[in-house]
C-alpha cells in the first residue's frame, strides 16, 4: 500500500466522488455509435446551447489567452451589479457555482460545526459538508420538496450553514415566495442560508431575496449559475450575491484567477440576450409538458417541475438508464440520491424529448 494514504486526511476516507453525467463522447466509444446519433438529457444543459451572442465574445476572447484573466471581473461583476441592483461588493465569482458552494466550506465549515440540507438535496452540498469535517444534519423532505418548517426546527446551536436549492435538483419542486420569505425570516443571523437558486430563471414567478440583499440581511448567500439557462455549462461560471461581509469572507478563499478569461467574456455577453434566455424559456416549457404528458402515457408517476428536468418512476432507474444508453439516449439514474427507483430527464427539444420516451418505453417494453 502507498505508505502516503496512511496521511490522507480523514475527511477524504469515507468521501464518495461526484458522479457526473454520462458525457457524449464517452457513450459513443463504449457502444460504437455516432455521436451525433446520441441525446444526452442527463446534466440539465441548455438544449438550444449558448447564446449566439455569447459564441461571439467568446471567439474574440481566444484571441486574448495568453493574458491572466482580471481577477476581479471588474466588467462582468458592473454588469451583474447593475442588472440586479446590488453593488459589486455584493457579488463573488466562481468556476462555476459549484466553487462558490465550496468557498462558503473553507470559510465556514470544520468539524465542530453542523450543517443543515434535506433529503433529496444537490448532491454538492453533503460533499462539501463532509470534505470540511463538518456534520450533515439531513432533515427528511415532505413529498419529495424540503419542509422548510422541519429544516428551521433542525438547526442546532452549531448549525452555521443552511443549504436550499430552489427549484431543487433533483427533484424539481420549488417552495412557495411565502414559505421561503418565513423560512429566511426565522433564521438567525448566526446562521448563513445559502439560497441556490441554479434554476430560478425557469421560474415565471421566482421569490425576489434582492431587496433582502440590498436592505443589508448579514446572512444570506444567493447563488446563480450561468450553466444552466444561459448554456455555458462548459465554461464553468457562477456567482454568489450577499452581504459584503460575506463577499469579503468568500473573496479570502477564492483563488487568484479562478474564473477564466473566455468565461468572463461569454457570460457578459450572454446577459445582454435575454431573448436567448426567453426562448429557453418557452422551450422549456413546452418540453416539461411534452415528458409529463409521455410519461402520464406510459403510466409512470413523475413529480411535477419548476426546473428544466423531470424527476420519473421507472422502478429498476439503473437497469433502465442502461437499456436507454444502449439506444443511445443518455438521462441519469438516481441511486446516488437514495431513489434507485427513479431516473432524472432533463428537457430537451422536442424531437430528442420525442426519441428518449420512445427508449423509455422500449426500455420498460411497452
Ligand atoms: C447545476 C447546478 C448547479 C450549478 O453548477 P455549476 O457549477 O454552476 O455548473 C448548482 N446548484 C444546483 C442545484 C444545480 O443543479
Amino acid at each position: 500500500m502507498n505508505p502516503l494514504l496512511r496521511f490522507l486526511n480523514p475527511q477524504l476516507d469515507r468521501l464518495p466522488v461526484y458522479q457526473p453525467g454520462r458525457p457524449i463522447e464517452e457513450i459513443a466509444r463504449l457502444y460504437g455509435l455516432a455521436p451525433t446519433a446520441i441525446v444526452k438529457l442527463a446534466s440539465n444543459e441548455n438544449p438550444l446551447g449558448p447564446s449566439p451572442r455569447a459564441l461571439e465574445a467568446l471567439r474574440a476572447a481566444v484571441e486574448s489567452v495568453h493574458l491572466y484573466p482580471d481577477g476581479h471581473a471588474f466588467a462582468l461583476r458592473q454588469r451583474l451589479a447593475a442588472k440586479l441592483g446590488v453593488s459589486t461588493e455584493h457579488i463573488v465569482l466562481g468556476n462555476g457555482s459549484n466553487e462558490v458552494l465550496e468557498l462558503v466550506g473553507h470559510a465556514w465549515l470544520r468539524p465542530g460545526v453542523d450543517v443543515v440540507v434535506s433529503r433529496y438535496c444537490f448532491a454538492v452540498y453533503p460533499l462539501v459538508t463532509q470534505l470540511f469535517g463538518a456534520r450533515l444534519i439531513t432533515v427528511p423532505d415532505r413529498n419529495h420538496a424540503h419542509d422548510l418548517p422541519a429544516m428551521r426546527a433542525a438547526l442546532t446551536p452549531q448549525t452555521r450553514v443552511v443549504f436550499i436549492a430552489n427549484p431543487n435538483n433533483p427533484t424539481g419542486t420549488c417552495a412557495t415566495p411565502d414559505e421561503l420569505r418565513q423560512f429566511v425570516a426565522g433564521v438567525p443571523p448566526d446562521v448563513l442560508i445559502v439560497l441556490d437558486e441554479a434554476y430560478i430563471e425557469y421560474l415565471d414567478q421566482p421569490a425576489d431575496f434582492l431587496p433582502e440583499i440590498r436592505s443589508g440581511r448579514p446572512n444570506l448567500l444567493l447563488v446563480r449559475t450561468f450553466s444552466k439557462i444561459y448554456g455555458l455549462a462548459g465554461l464553468r461560471i457562477g456567482y454568489g450575491i450577499g452581504h459584503p461581509d460575506l463577499v469579503a469572507a468568500l473573496e479570502k478563499v477564492r483563488e487568484p484567477f479562478n474564473v477564466n478569461r473566455a468565461a468572463q467574456a461569454a457570460a457578459l455577453a450572454a446577459l445582454d440576450d435575454e431573448a436567448h434566455v426567453e426562448r429557453t424559456r418557452a422551450l422549456n416549457r413546452a418540453g416539461l409538458r411534452q415528458l409529463a404528458e409521455g410519461c402520464t402515457a406510459l403510466g409512470l408517476d413523475y413529480v411535477p417541475s419548476a426546473a428544466n428536468f423531470l424527476l420519473v418512476r421507472v422502478g429498476d432507474a439503473q437497469a433502465v438508464f442502461e437499456n436507454m444508453l444502449r439506444q443511445g439516449v443518455i438521462v441519469r439514474p438516481m441511486g446516488a440520491y437514495e431513489l434507485p427507483e427513479w431516473i432524472r430527464i432533463s428537457v430537451g427539444r422536442p424531437e430528442e424529448n420525442d426519441r428518449c420516451l420512445r427508449a423509455l418505453a422500449q426500455a420498460l417494453n411497452r
